[in-house]
């Protein structure tokens, strides 16, 4: 057998770190100098065409084609300032990553010559072929027309030779193809729905915003090492090998020295986001071995998901360049950290108010409750469909181990806020809810800390955490699009609080004063939640899921069953009602997700039983052949096996181990034989839940081996190797 494993694991373990081109400029020079941001407008465009774009991007106002005409012309002489020659609409199927498809800005000029030519009707709409991505049945392939559409609320950016435009991507007949146009809609229902509320509290709000500040995990790994492994070059991870003797027992990967070749990787990446306005702020080492994490400042939450898409690519990118390949799979190594991408979430107004942090005043405060409270309720109400929004196939492997939230949505509120609840319920409606260190009037005061960021306890095991100015989803997976779970929190949020305005409206109009009006209808809102959907207890422990089933929440922990709450009546209901998906998109939504997940297993299991076939067996033989000529010669010149019990015993070991292998893998290649042709999508989608089951049972014989052949024989580099080498 060939088998060069150990020259190349020396070999990439001598690689050394590249240098980086560091600009001589400060990051703040060259900060967003690749984005078509305001100050660039304000010098290409026409005071009136700025002034109306403006109008679009603060005010909704629609965008008239004289007016994207002459956008166009000003984005072009930016463009071909910066030696762009190609523009493309960059969008998000509901695919992983983005979508792209460049055109030259080229046209005739009308006299046999050529001219750089990029319209207002190039920038606002292009037609890609819809029936080639996902759409779930949406689109027939008799009529494949689907229109990316610009969306002027994200600025257009360069990367190379090519002026992208952020769009969204629709069909013919209007439903959403992608993930940013439902995320839209939601931003557009939440700020609907908060708006009456907060003008309650201040009347010059015009509009609520949504945040979003997202910190993405990854591993790297050396690429010549991956590219011996056909499990992570065509599945993004392990699908077998034994854990090495230490892993991230001892903790010295979190927050340790960043590994040279790495640091120099993460260097590039940041120039590069900087240069596209994306403001990356924080890297550092995760948990597990090779693995690591890098953030930016939050923002408006639109911006935000497109600038982690931007990222994401950055990262895939500029790895290479390193000699590494990112990992954004969830669970690339068995038994060691998985990756998340926790969204950090919030809501504030134009004013500049936060609404989920503490107040300045008793005011301030209340207004911070009601926009608390209602959020808990909306987490409760739409748990199922908050899990739905991150069930895949690459992130079930991740959910409920090292250090990930569990299958279950609860909310993690921490002590300060939980006694805040608890005790509100017992005071009177009239109480004053002060800040500490400030000064109330009413006798039974309510103190929330000032400084309350950092006040609020870890807790690593919620899923979704109150973190004193924001809440902190972390159940969404590394490889995911934000928009997926930001959907439906600020829809969720959005239905809720529109429900509860119209109850406040009520109390104030009964005559209640307005504090007093807010505590009255919050109180059953906080009774209803306290108890259910709040818990601050340890979230892996085995009592939770019993006491969570016992509470109402949703403990289901298999993949399509988790899909289909987007559609159960409870959610088509709250989605159709704000707006944000119409039954059709729902339906279609689930039918992308199951097919994908089919798909994914249908590949891992695979791949699987080929590296079964075509890798493990053949090494494991190796030995076994190689034992038994020992026996062979020990037989020929002792005349007996006198003392050769260790290499006998290892030949049954490892003949019963392929045997073990050679049947499971079989019996994985019949059900998939089966699954394939079930018809319907939900159950085809079942049974490859099934066969997602048989993964981890397949592989443990194939460990097992791992363990007992020679390492010199075995082909495929190591967990030591792969998680070690950086
Ligand atoms: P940690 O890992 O300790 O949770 P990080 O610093 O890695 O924290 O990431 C926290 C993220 O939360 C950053 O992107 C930060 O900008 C973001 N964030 C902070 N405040 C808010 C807020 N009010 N709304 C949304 N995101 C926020
Ligand atoms: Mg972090």
């Amino acid at each position: 057998m060939d088998n060069n494993r150990l020259e190349l694991v020396r070999y990439s373990f001598e690689k050394k770190a590249l240098p980086v081109e560091i600009p001589e400029e400060k990051t703040s020079e060259y900060y967003g100098e690749l984005v078509f941001d305001r100050p660039k407008m304000r010098k290409y465009l026409p005071a009136n065409v700025y002034a109306a774009f403006l109008d679009c991007v603060d005010n909704g106002k629609p965008l008239d084609r004289a007016t994207a005409d002459e956008v166009a012309k000003g984005m072009k002489n930016w463009a071909l300032d910066h030696h762009v020659t190609h523009i493309t609409h960059w969008f998000q199927p509901l695919t992983e990553g983005t979508a792209e498809k460049h055109d030259v800005m080229i046209g005739y000029d009308g006299n046999g010559g050529i001219i750089e030519e990029f319209d207002g009707s190039a920038l606002v709409q292009q037609e890609p072929d819809a029936s080639s991505f996902p759409n779930g049945g949406i689109r027939a392939t008799f009529e494949a027309r689907g229109y990316t559409a610009w969306d002027p609320t994200s600025p257009v950016f360069i990367q190379d030779d090519t002026l992208c435009i952020p769009s969204v991507f629709v069909s013919y007949t209007g439903e959403a193809l992608d993930y940013k146009t439902p995320l839209k809609k939601s931003l557009n229902a939440v700020s609907e729905a908060a708006l009456p509320i907060c003008r309650l509290f201040d009347p010059k709000v015009k509009k609520v915003n949504s945040f979003l500040g997202w910190e993405q995990e990854f591993f790297l790994v050396d690429e010549d090492l991956y590219a011996t492994r056909p499990d992570l070059m065509i599945t993004g991870r392990t699908l077998m090998g034994h854990m090495s003797s230490k892993s991230q027992q001892l903790g010295d990967h979190y927050f340790g020295a960043i590994p040279s070749r790495v640091a120099a990787f993460m260097r590039d990446v940041e120039i590069a986001a900087h240069k596209l306005g994306i403001p990356l702020k924080t890297r550092h080492n995760e948990v597990a071995p090779n693995q690591f994490e890098m953030a930016p400042i939050f923002g408006e939450a639109n911006l935000s998901n497109d600038q982690n898409q931007i990222v994401m690519n950055l990262m895939n990118n500029l790895a290479r360049k390193h000699g590494f390949v990112a990992l954004m799979h969830e669970k690339p190594f068995d038994g060691v950290n998985g990756s998340g991408k926790h969204c950090n979430w919030s809501l504030g107004t134009d004013t500049g108010t936060p609404l989920l942090a503490p107040g300045k005043d008793a005011r301030g405060n209340l207004q911070f409750l009601i926009f608390f409270v209602n959020t808990l309720a909306a987490v409760q109400e739409h748990n199922s469909l908050l899990k739905a929004s991150i069930a895949s196939a690459t992130n079930a492997p991740r959910l409920g181990a090292n250090e990930a939230p569990p299958a279950i949505v609860s909310a993690f509120l921490g002590k300060t806020m939980t006694d805040v609840l608890r005790r509100l319920l017992e005071l009177p409606s009239d109480t004053t809810v002060e800040i500490a260190g400030k000064k109330g009037r009413g006798v039974g005061l309510v103190e929330i800390p000032e400084i309350f960021v950092d006040n609020t306890d870890r807790n690593r095991t919620s899923p979704f955490a109150f973190i004193g100015n924001r809440f902190e989803f972390r159940a969404l997976g590394s490889s995911a699009n934000c928009a997926r779970s930001l959907t439906v929190i600020n829809a969720a949020v959005a239905d809720q609080l529109r429900t509860y305005y119209g109850q406040l409206k009520s109390a104030i109009d009964s005559g209640k004063e307005l504090n007093v009006a807010v505590m009255d209808t919050l109180k059953p809102i906080i009774r209803s939640i306290i108890d259910v959907v709040c818990f601050d207890g340890n979230g892996y422990s085995a009592d939770w899921v019993e006491e969570a089933a016992k509470r109402g929440l949703d403990v289901e922990k298999r993949v399509p069953e988790m899909i289909a709450a987007y559609n159960s009546p409870r959610a088509v209901e709250m989605l159709g009602r704000t707006g944000v998906f119409s039954q059709k998109e729902l339906e279609a939504r689930c039918e992308v997700m199951w097919e994908t997940y089919c798909k994914k297993v249908q590949i891992e299991s695979r791949v699987m039983v080929r590296m079964a076939v075509n890798h493990i067996v053949p090494a494991a033989i190796e030995y076994k052949t190689r034992l038994l000529k020992d026996l062979a010669l020990h037989k020929e010149v002792f005349g007996n096996l006198d003392g050769c019990e260790p290499e006998t015993w290892m030949v049954n070991q490892i003949s019963e181990l392929i045997e073990k292998v050679r049947t499971l893998a079989e019996k994985m290649r019949l059900a998939r034989k089966e699954a394939n042709v079930i018809g319907n999508i939900y159950d085809r989608a079942r049974a490859y839940n099934r066969i997602a089951d048989d993964i981890p049972v397949l592989r443990r014989p194939i460990d097992r081996l791992e363990e007992l052949v020679d390492n010199s024989l075995w082909p495929l580099p190591k967990y030591r190797e792969l998680l070690f080498i950086s």
